[in-house]
């Protein structure tokens, strides 16, 4: 006898060969089968009378099958079968190609039904290739004749075989167990799970859909939700070290500064400021566009850390960077006589450098991953930065919260945490999967910076665009040129970028000073030509996409980037903040070889965009949540990738988890998905 957990082999249906392909999906157990939704229907719900067919239509007739044979094209290459179906009010012809079994079951004589479109072939009008089933009176067609599920046809699966699979066992879902409270559904008009399971894979009619996917898509986002909320609560349960405000130390440092704050970097630091002198650990992302001043913030309350005697970790996502927030830190904390290190992977004095950590001799560790990988101690560490947490996958974000509560040791506190990100992120993903996070907004950028210049850039306007390059090197400005990835193969760049190198250098740009920079050469090596390009010593750099993170060099002013249609728009906005950052005018170049239209409309939204938020809700609109955040990495089903721009439901769903916390309305069901939930989203 079947059941919700038993294996998918044990359904006879389920040969070795299928097997394999269902185990690609991850559906392992009946139950698995169950959660495989069907991204779109057909409507095949309507039964026509065959004389009142249409050219173009798409259609359901049901009839006797009068004639059938099957025969081989004059190539011999293609198998033909034609049949002709009749109702009471007239006959119609339908042909299949390479379908040469369908004479076995669609046999003279048998009621069927066709679905499918209307075509003329050969001047008659008939069914080409229609769905086909043959009819028993005691069951409902499965694929025609009603709203006929479309799966997405990953792994050579059919959606065919998925509906011959799942519908019998329908009768299952009964068993499926409801893991929302009661007084939630009722609350949120929601309806039964199992009952939601057997709308959302044969629905009833076009309501039912939609009543089961908003039972289905809440379910998601509530779980993410509690997930999120629970964390935070976790997290509120803890003791951080608390740090005093010290007024006279940061108003000496602000004044000392080169330049005034803006109001926002004010607000932001401040609301960092208050969350470090509470005894509860911070988790706060600063939310700032590029170029906006993130680092300064970051500074201070470093600064403020040290002199109140604790250790700060500082994460960046590359080599380069890592590098240069070490020397700009060096250089803005000259005289406070504190003790920097930097520790990267290829840092050489490693074990010293450790020894001097444990040691608590080091007050401010500056790295890369290899804070997480290497087995570091610390002393006394209070507060641990993350710049650019976006570019840290989920796993390794989690990682970092692992570690952060093994730094613990058996001492009172956990450090605090802040993020740092210039990828705008939507309200709705803050309201979900950054849930857990308090959130601090840099909207306006340092005053004197201008709009930075924005063309898109067709093949025809190429030289054009590169003589206007040529003269503002001219007058001593300097221009990256960013390369999207050739293929997969070419993770690290390498061809892309030597490719382009090979061009520029050559052809376009021989008597200027051009270099490039991709992912497989060596730290020491991308470190010599970043100096370089910082001392002007290069004009022109070439990058991949990866390497651009953070780099701050107010003199480059010009910037290409090759085959914008190739990144999203909160992408290209972020590569386009590496230039604009002094008072001097920058030009950022858009090329892209599609002359299709949409393209450019899409393109065009970086050149009228307000700021990076309007980007990224466009993105979000057109390439859907996956693309920044990391959120495909969550692991997170179709489903609910779509209800995470669903800013009603989403706010739906984090009421509801607020009240299952209040009142404590976690059943033993609830308990055991959240587990499942947590293990999917690499939690645990
Ligand atoms: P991001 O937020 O992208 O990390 P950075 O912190 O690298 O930006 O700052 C970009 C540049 O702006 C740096 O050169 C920094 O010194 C400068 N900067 C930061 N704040 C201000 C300000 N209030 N006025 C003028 N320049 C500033
Ligand atoms: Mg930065």
């Amino acid at each position: 006898m079947l059941s919700l957990l038993s294996k998918i082999e044990s359904i006879k249906k389920v040969g070795p060969a299928y097997l394999k392909k269902l185990h690609k999906l991850n559906i392992k157990i009946v139950q698995d089968l169950f959660f495989h939704f069907p991204h779109r229907y057909d409507d095949f719900s309507q039964i026509i009378p065959i004389d009142q067919l249409k050219t173009g239509q798409t259609a359901t007739i049901q009839g006797k099958v009068v004639e059938i044979k099957s025969s081989h094209t004059w190539q011999k290459k293609m198998s033909l079968t034609e049949a002709i179906i009749e109702d009471k009010t007239g006959s119609i012809k339908a042909i299949w190609f390479n379908q040469p079994y369908l004479t076995q079951t669609l046999i003279k004589g048998k009621k069927i039904n066709l679905a499918g479109k209307l075509t003329f072939v050969k001047k008659t009008l008939c069914f080409s290739n229609p769905v086909q089933e043959v009819i028993n009176q005691n069951t409902d067609p499965t694929h025609t004749g009603r709203l006929v599920p479309i799966y997405p046809e990953t792994a050579g699966l059919t959606s065919r075989y998925l509906r011959y699979l799942i519908k019998p066992l329908l009768y299952l879902t009964n068993q499926i167990t409801d893991f929302l409270p009661d007084l939630i559904k009722k609350k949120f008009n929601l309806t039964d799970l199992s009952q939601a399971i057997k709308q959302i894979h044969f629905p009833a009619h076009s309501q039912s859909i939609k009543t089961a996917r908003q039972r289905l898509a809440f379910d998601e986002l509530f779980l993410i939700q509690l997930t999120t909320l629970q964390q935070k609560q976790k997290l509120n349960q803890e003791k951080a070290s608390q740090i005093p405000f010290d007024q006279k130390l940061i108003k000496s440092f602000v004044q000392n500064l080169p330049f005034k704050l803006t109001d926002d970097q004010r607000l932001a630091a401040w609301e960092i400021f208050q969350d470090l002198s509470k005894n509860q650990p911070m988790n706060r992302l600063l939310n700032g566009d590029v170029g906006s001043g993130k680092t300064i913030i970051a500074i201070m309350n470093i600064l403020q850390t040290a002199q109140a005697g604790y250790q700060t970790a500082l994460m960046a996502p590359t080599e380069i960077l890592a590098k240069q927030h070490f020397e700009t830190f060096k250089q803005v904390l000259k005289k406070y006589k504190l003790n920097i290190a930097l520790l990267i992977g290829s840092s050489k004095n490693k074990v010293q450098l450790k020894k001097k950590i444990s040691q608590g001799k080091i007050n401010i560790i500056i790295g890369t991953h290899a804070l997480i990988q290497e087995s570091l101690s610390f002393n006394n560490l209070a507060l641990v930065i993350i710049d650019e947490q976006h570019r840290f996958g989920v796993a390794q974000r989690a990682a970092l919260q692992k570690r952060i509560y093994q730094i613990k040791d058996g001492l009172a506190t956990i450090p605090h945490l802040l993020s740092m990100t210039a990828t705008p992120i939507p309200r709705t993903l803050t309201l979900t999967i950054y849930g857990d996070l308090d959130i601090s907004l840099i909207k306006q950028l340092p005053k004197g910076r201008q709009k930075i210049i924005t063309k898109i850039v067709t093949p025809a306007d190429r030289n054009k665009t590169y003589n206007f390059v040529k003269k503002q090197i001219k007058q001593k400005k300097q221009a990256f040129v960013i390369c999207p990835l050739i293929d997969q193969s070419d993770k690290l760049g390498v061809k892309s970028v030597t490719q382009e190198y090979e061009k520029l250098s050559k052809e376009i740009f021989p008597k200027f000073k051009v270099d490039m920079i991709h992912g497989k050469l060596k730290p020491i090596e991308k470190e010599q030509i970043m100096k370089k390009f910082k001392s002007q010593k290069t004009d022109l750099l070439i990058s991949t996409s990866v390497v651009e993170v953070g780099v701050d060099i107010p003199n480059a002013t010009v910037m290409i980037i090759e085959g914008a249609d190739r990144f999203g728009l909160a992408q290209l906005h972020q590569f386009r903040g590496r230039i604009g950052r002094s008072a001097d005018q920058s030009y950022c170049f858009l090329f892209t070889d599609s002359p299709a239209k949409k393209t450019h409309q899409r393109l065009k939204a970086v050149l009228t965009a307000k700021d990076g938020f309007e980007l990224a809700e466009e993105d979000l609109k057109i390439r859907g949540p996956g693309d920044f955040t990391g959120s495909r990495q969550w692991g997170l089903p179709d489903l609910t990738m779509a209800s995470l721009s669903d800013l009603d439901l989403i706010k739906k769903s984090r009421q509801a988890a607020q009240m299952v916390i209040a009142h404590n309305l976690v059943i033993p069901e609830l308990k055991s998905k959240l587990k499942e939930f947590e293990k999917i989203i690499h939690l645990e």
